[in-house]
């Protein structure tokens, strides 16, 4: 993890320990929401992209009400999170924002790259 990453774990996990209570994504009934993959509904077709998709929607109206959204983004945009709904970015919204930050870089279009 570099140093950007490191920096915005801790400010991540500062802002976490004040919270009152742990944030939903880390509640058992909503967990499975967070970090969903193919593997966990079984073949990657098309009924289970559905059920990863839905999770997503969900799992950011969550983040939607979390105190911590904006350094829980800042954290995974940082640290190149591949997995998971973190501060109400899917691993998708995620290479979206790397294509378009590589895209101001480089004058190229916004397209995202696979394996990112
Ligand atoms: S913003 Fe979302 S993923 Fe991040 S701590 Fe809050 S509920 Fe969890």
């Amino acid at each position: 993890m570099g140093k950007k990453a490191q920096k915005a774990y801790l400010e991540l996990s500062t802002a976490l320990a004040e919270l009152p209570e742990p944030p939903q994504c880390a509640d058992e009934r909503y967990k499975h929401m967070f970090f969903v993959e193919p593997m966990d509904v079984g073949t990657p077709d098309a009924l289970a992209m559905r059920i990863i998709r839905q999770n997503e929607i969900d799992a950011k109206l969550i983040c939607d009400f979390c105190k911590v959204k904006a350094l829980c983004a800042e954290y995974a945009i940082t640290a190149h999170e591949a997995f998971g709904v973190w501060g109400g970015t899917s691993p998708t919204d995620r290479k979206a924002i790397y294509a378009s930050v590589r895209a101001t870089a480089t004058g190229l279009p916004a397209t995202p790259l696979l394996f990112d």
